[in-house]
This record gives structure tokens, sequence and C-alpha cells, in this order.
């Protein structure tokens, strides 16, 4: 089966050709643009291939409840050219192929569930710390949509008293993306994230919200394996940090052998920054049936 695989970013868009053993034969990236300028360009690529079906994992809010009628469409995006865009529905009718849809962190946790260390398991949840923090959540084997999709990047956080910084996310001021993400830890000491890669206090801080986050994660959905994503966490001295203080969040309430081996519960990604790309190419297994 020769398939489609596309990674919708909101400063590139990834696509790759591959197979249903997750295979990829080639990619190409692009920047993203205007639809305008940059749809056209993905037909192109797509069409010359002759994939037999595409899976998209895309930035978000996006719409990805199977039979809606904007199935596959971009909602109310800060990316003003793409809002209320028909991505899914646009690349279907050009490419007469199947098209499934879903979040770019909801891909990542399938291609991890699919090919990576997460295999096997059914509960499983990715969360990306980049330029925004995100997560796919994955509950019975299923990525969860629900309403709309889990917006958990944004779930509310307390404040250190240590922290004076009034928060980057343009809704909640201090949920987790906003203290958290990378652009939070910028503009909180005013330099590049990899800058104060030294500065123990930065890492304890971003730790501290990140476990936070991990403890009201672990007690909501009770993941069998939590993987962490995304630039902020190409600092490693972060995740032993994180592992130390979600046990102390959560305080010894839940006794679980994952608990108890916390180095192997919650991780970094397995596929070397391809579980997006991979999770795509799953969705376009799955589109294909
Ligand atoms: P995106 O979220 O845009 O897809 P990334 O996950 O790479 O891309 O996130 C980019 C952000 O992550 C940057 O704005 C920066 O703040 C942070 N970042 C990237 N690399 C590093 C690094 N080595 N150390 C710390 N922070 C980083
Ligand atoms: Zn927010």
């Amino acid at each position: 089966m020769i398939l489609g695989a596309l990674e919708a970013g909101g400063t590139k868009m990834v696509m790759a050709v591959g197979n249903e053993e997750g295979e990829i034969f080639e990619r190409k990236s692009i920047p993203t643009e205007t639809p305008e300028k940059t749809i056209p360009a993905m037909i192109d690529y797509f069409r010359e291939k002759r994939i037999e079906a595409l899976g998209i994992g895309a930035f978000g809010p996006v719409d990805v409840r199977e039979g809606s009628k904007t199935y596959g469409r971009i909602l109310d995006t800060p990316k003003i050219a793409w809002r209320q865009y028909d991505l899914g529905k646009n690349l279907q009718e050009a490419l007469q192929v199947p098209v499934k849809v879903d979040t770019d962190v909801n891909a990542s946790c399938l291609g991890e569930m699919t090919f990576g260390d997460a295999k096997g398991l059914k509960n499983v949840i990715y969360i990306t710390i980049g330029t925004g923090i995100g997560a796919g959540v994955a509950v019975n084997g299923g990525l969860i949509h629900g309403m709309l999709h889990p917006e958990a990047g944004h779930i509310l956080l307390r404040k250190s008293p240590k922290d004076s910084y009034e928060g980057k996310c343009p809704y909640h001021k201090t949920c987790f993306e906003g203290l958290a993400s990378g652009p939070a830890i910028e503009e909180r000491y005013g330099k590049k994230a990899w800058e104060l890669a030294e500065d123990k206090e930065v890492w304890e801080l971003e730790a501290d919200y990140i476990a936070q986050a991990m403890a009201n994660y672990i007690l909501a959905f009770s993941p069998e394996r939590i993987i962490l994503g995304g630039g902020v966490m190409h600092q490693t001295q972060l995740l032993p940090i994180v592992h130390e203080k979600t046990l102390d969040y959560l305080a010894g309430y839940l006794n679980t052998p994952q608990l108890t081996n916390i180095e192997s519960y919650i991780t970094l990604p397995s596929l070397e920054d391809n579980q997006g790309i991979l999770g795509a190419l799953q969705l376009a297994v799955m589109a294909k049936g």
C-alpha cells in the first residue's frame, strides 16, 4: 500500500509517503504559508506519488469528529489565513482518496502506540512542550475526541510563589502552556531557552509545572504511559526532576508498579521525532480501512 502522511504544523508542513509497516519511503517539508500557496504544492506532491489514502495530524483546534459536516476543518486558530479552512475536505476532494484527520498530538500519541515503545498499551498520553503545549490522549485504545478534542495544554496550574511571571497564554495567562511553554520560559527570563541550560532554578521551576500537569493527567486519565516530547524536553536535566516532583505531588496516594518504576512510566519519545509523521501514516492506514 502507498500511503500519504501529513504533519500540518504552524511553521511547516511535513509530507511523507510510506506503508502500513511504518516504513517511510520519502518525505518533503515546505513552509506553512497561506492555503492558496501551500495547498496546491501539497496536492501536487501527493498526486504524483499516487497515494491510496492520506492521514493528517494537524495543528488545532480542528474538527476531528468523523461524520461531522465540518470534519477536518481548521477552526479558530490564531493563524488567521487558516481560520475555518477545510483542510481535510479540500485535500480529499483534490486527491480522491480516503482522508483521516486528527490533532498533531493525537497523531504523535498514535505513532508511539503503533510503532514506538507504547506499542501494546491502550491508555497513553503524549504531550508536546514546545512553542505551545498540547496533549494527545488515548483511552481504551482509542484517541479521545469528544465535544472537540482535549486541550490539555491549557489546564490550570498552581503558580509557584517564587514565580512573578504573568504568564504567556492570551486566554488564561497562567495555564500550563502560559507558564511552561518555550516562549513562556523565554519571556520570563529574557533569554532563549537553550541559553538557560546551566541555570538550575529555571529547570526546577519548569519541572515543577510539568509535574503538576503530570499529576493531574495521572489522576484524571489513569494512563499506562506518558510521553513527553517537544523542544523544551531537549533539556535532558528536566526529566529526572519531573519524575521526582510528580511523585511528590501524588504524595503516595496511588501505589502502582508503574509509579514505583516512574523512569519507564514518564518517558521521552522513542521514535526520534518521527512520532507525528508515523502517527499520520497510521491514520492513513485507518482511513483505508
Ligand atoms: P513547535 O512546538 O513549534 O513544533 P518545538 O517543539 O521544537 O517546535 O518547540 C520550539 C520551542 O521549544 C522553542 O520556541 C524553544 O522555546 C523551545 N526549545 C527548542 N529547542 C530547545 C532546547 N534545546 N532547549 C530548550 N528549549 C528549546
Ligand atoms: Zn491557556
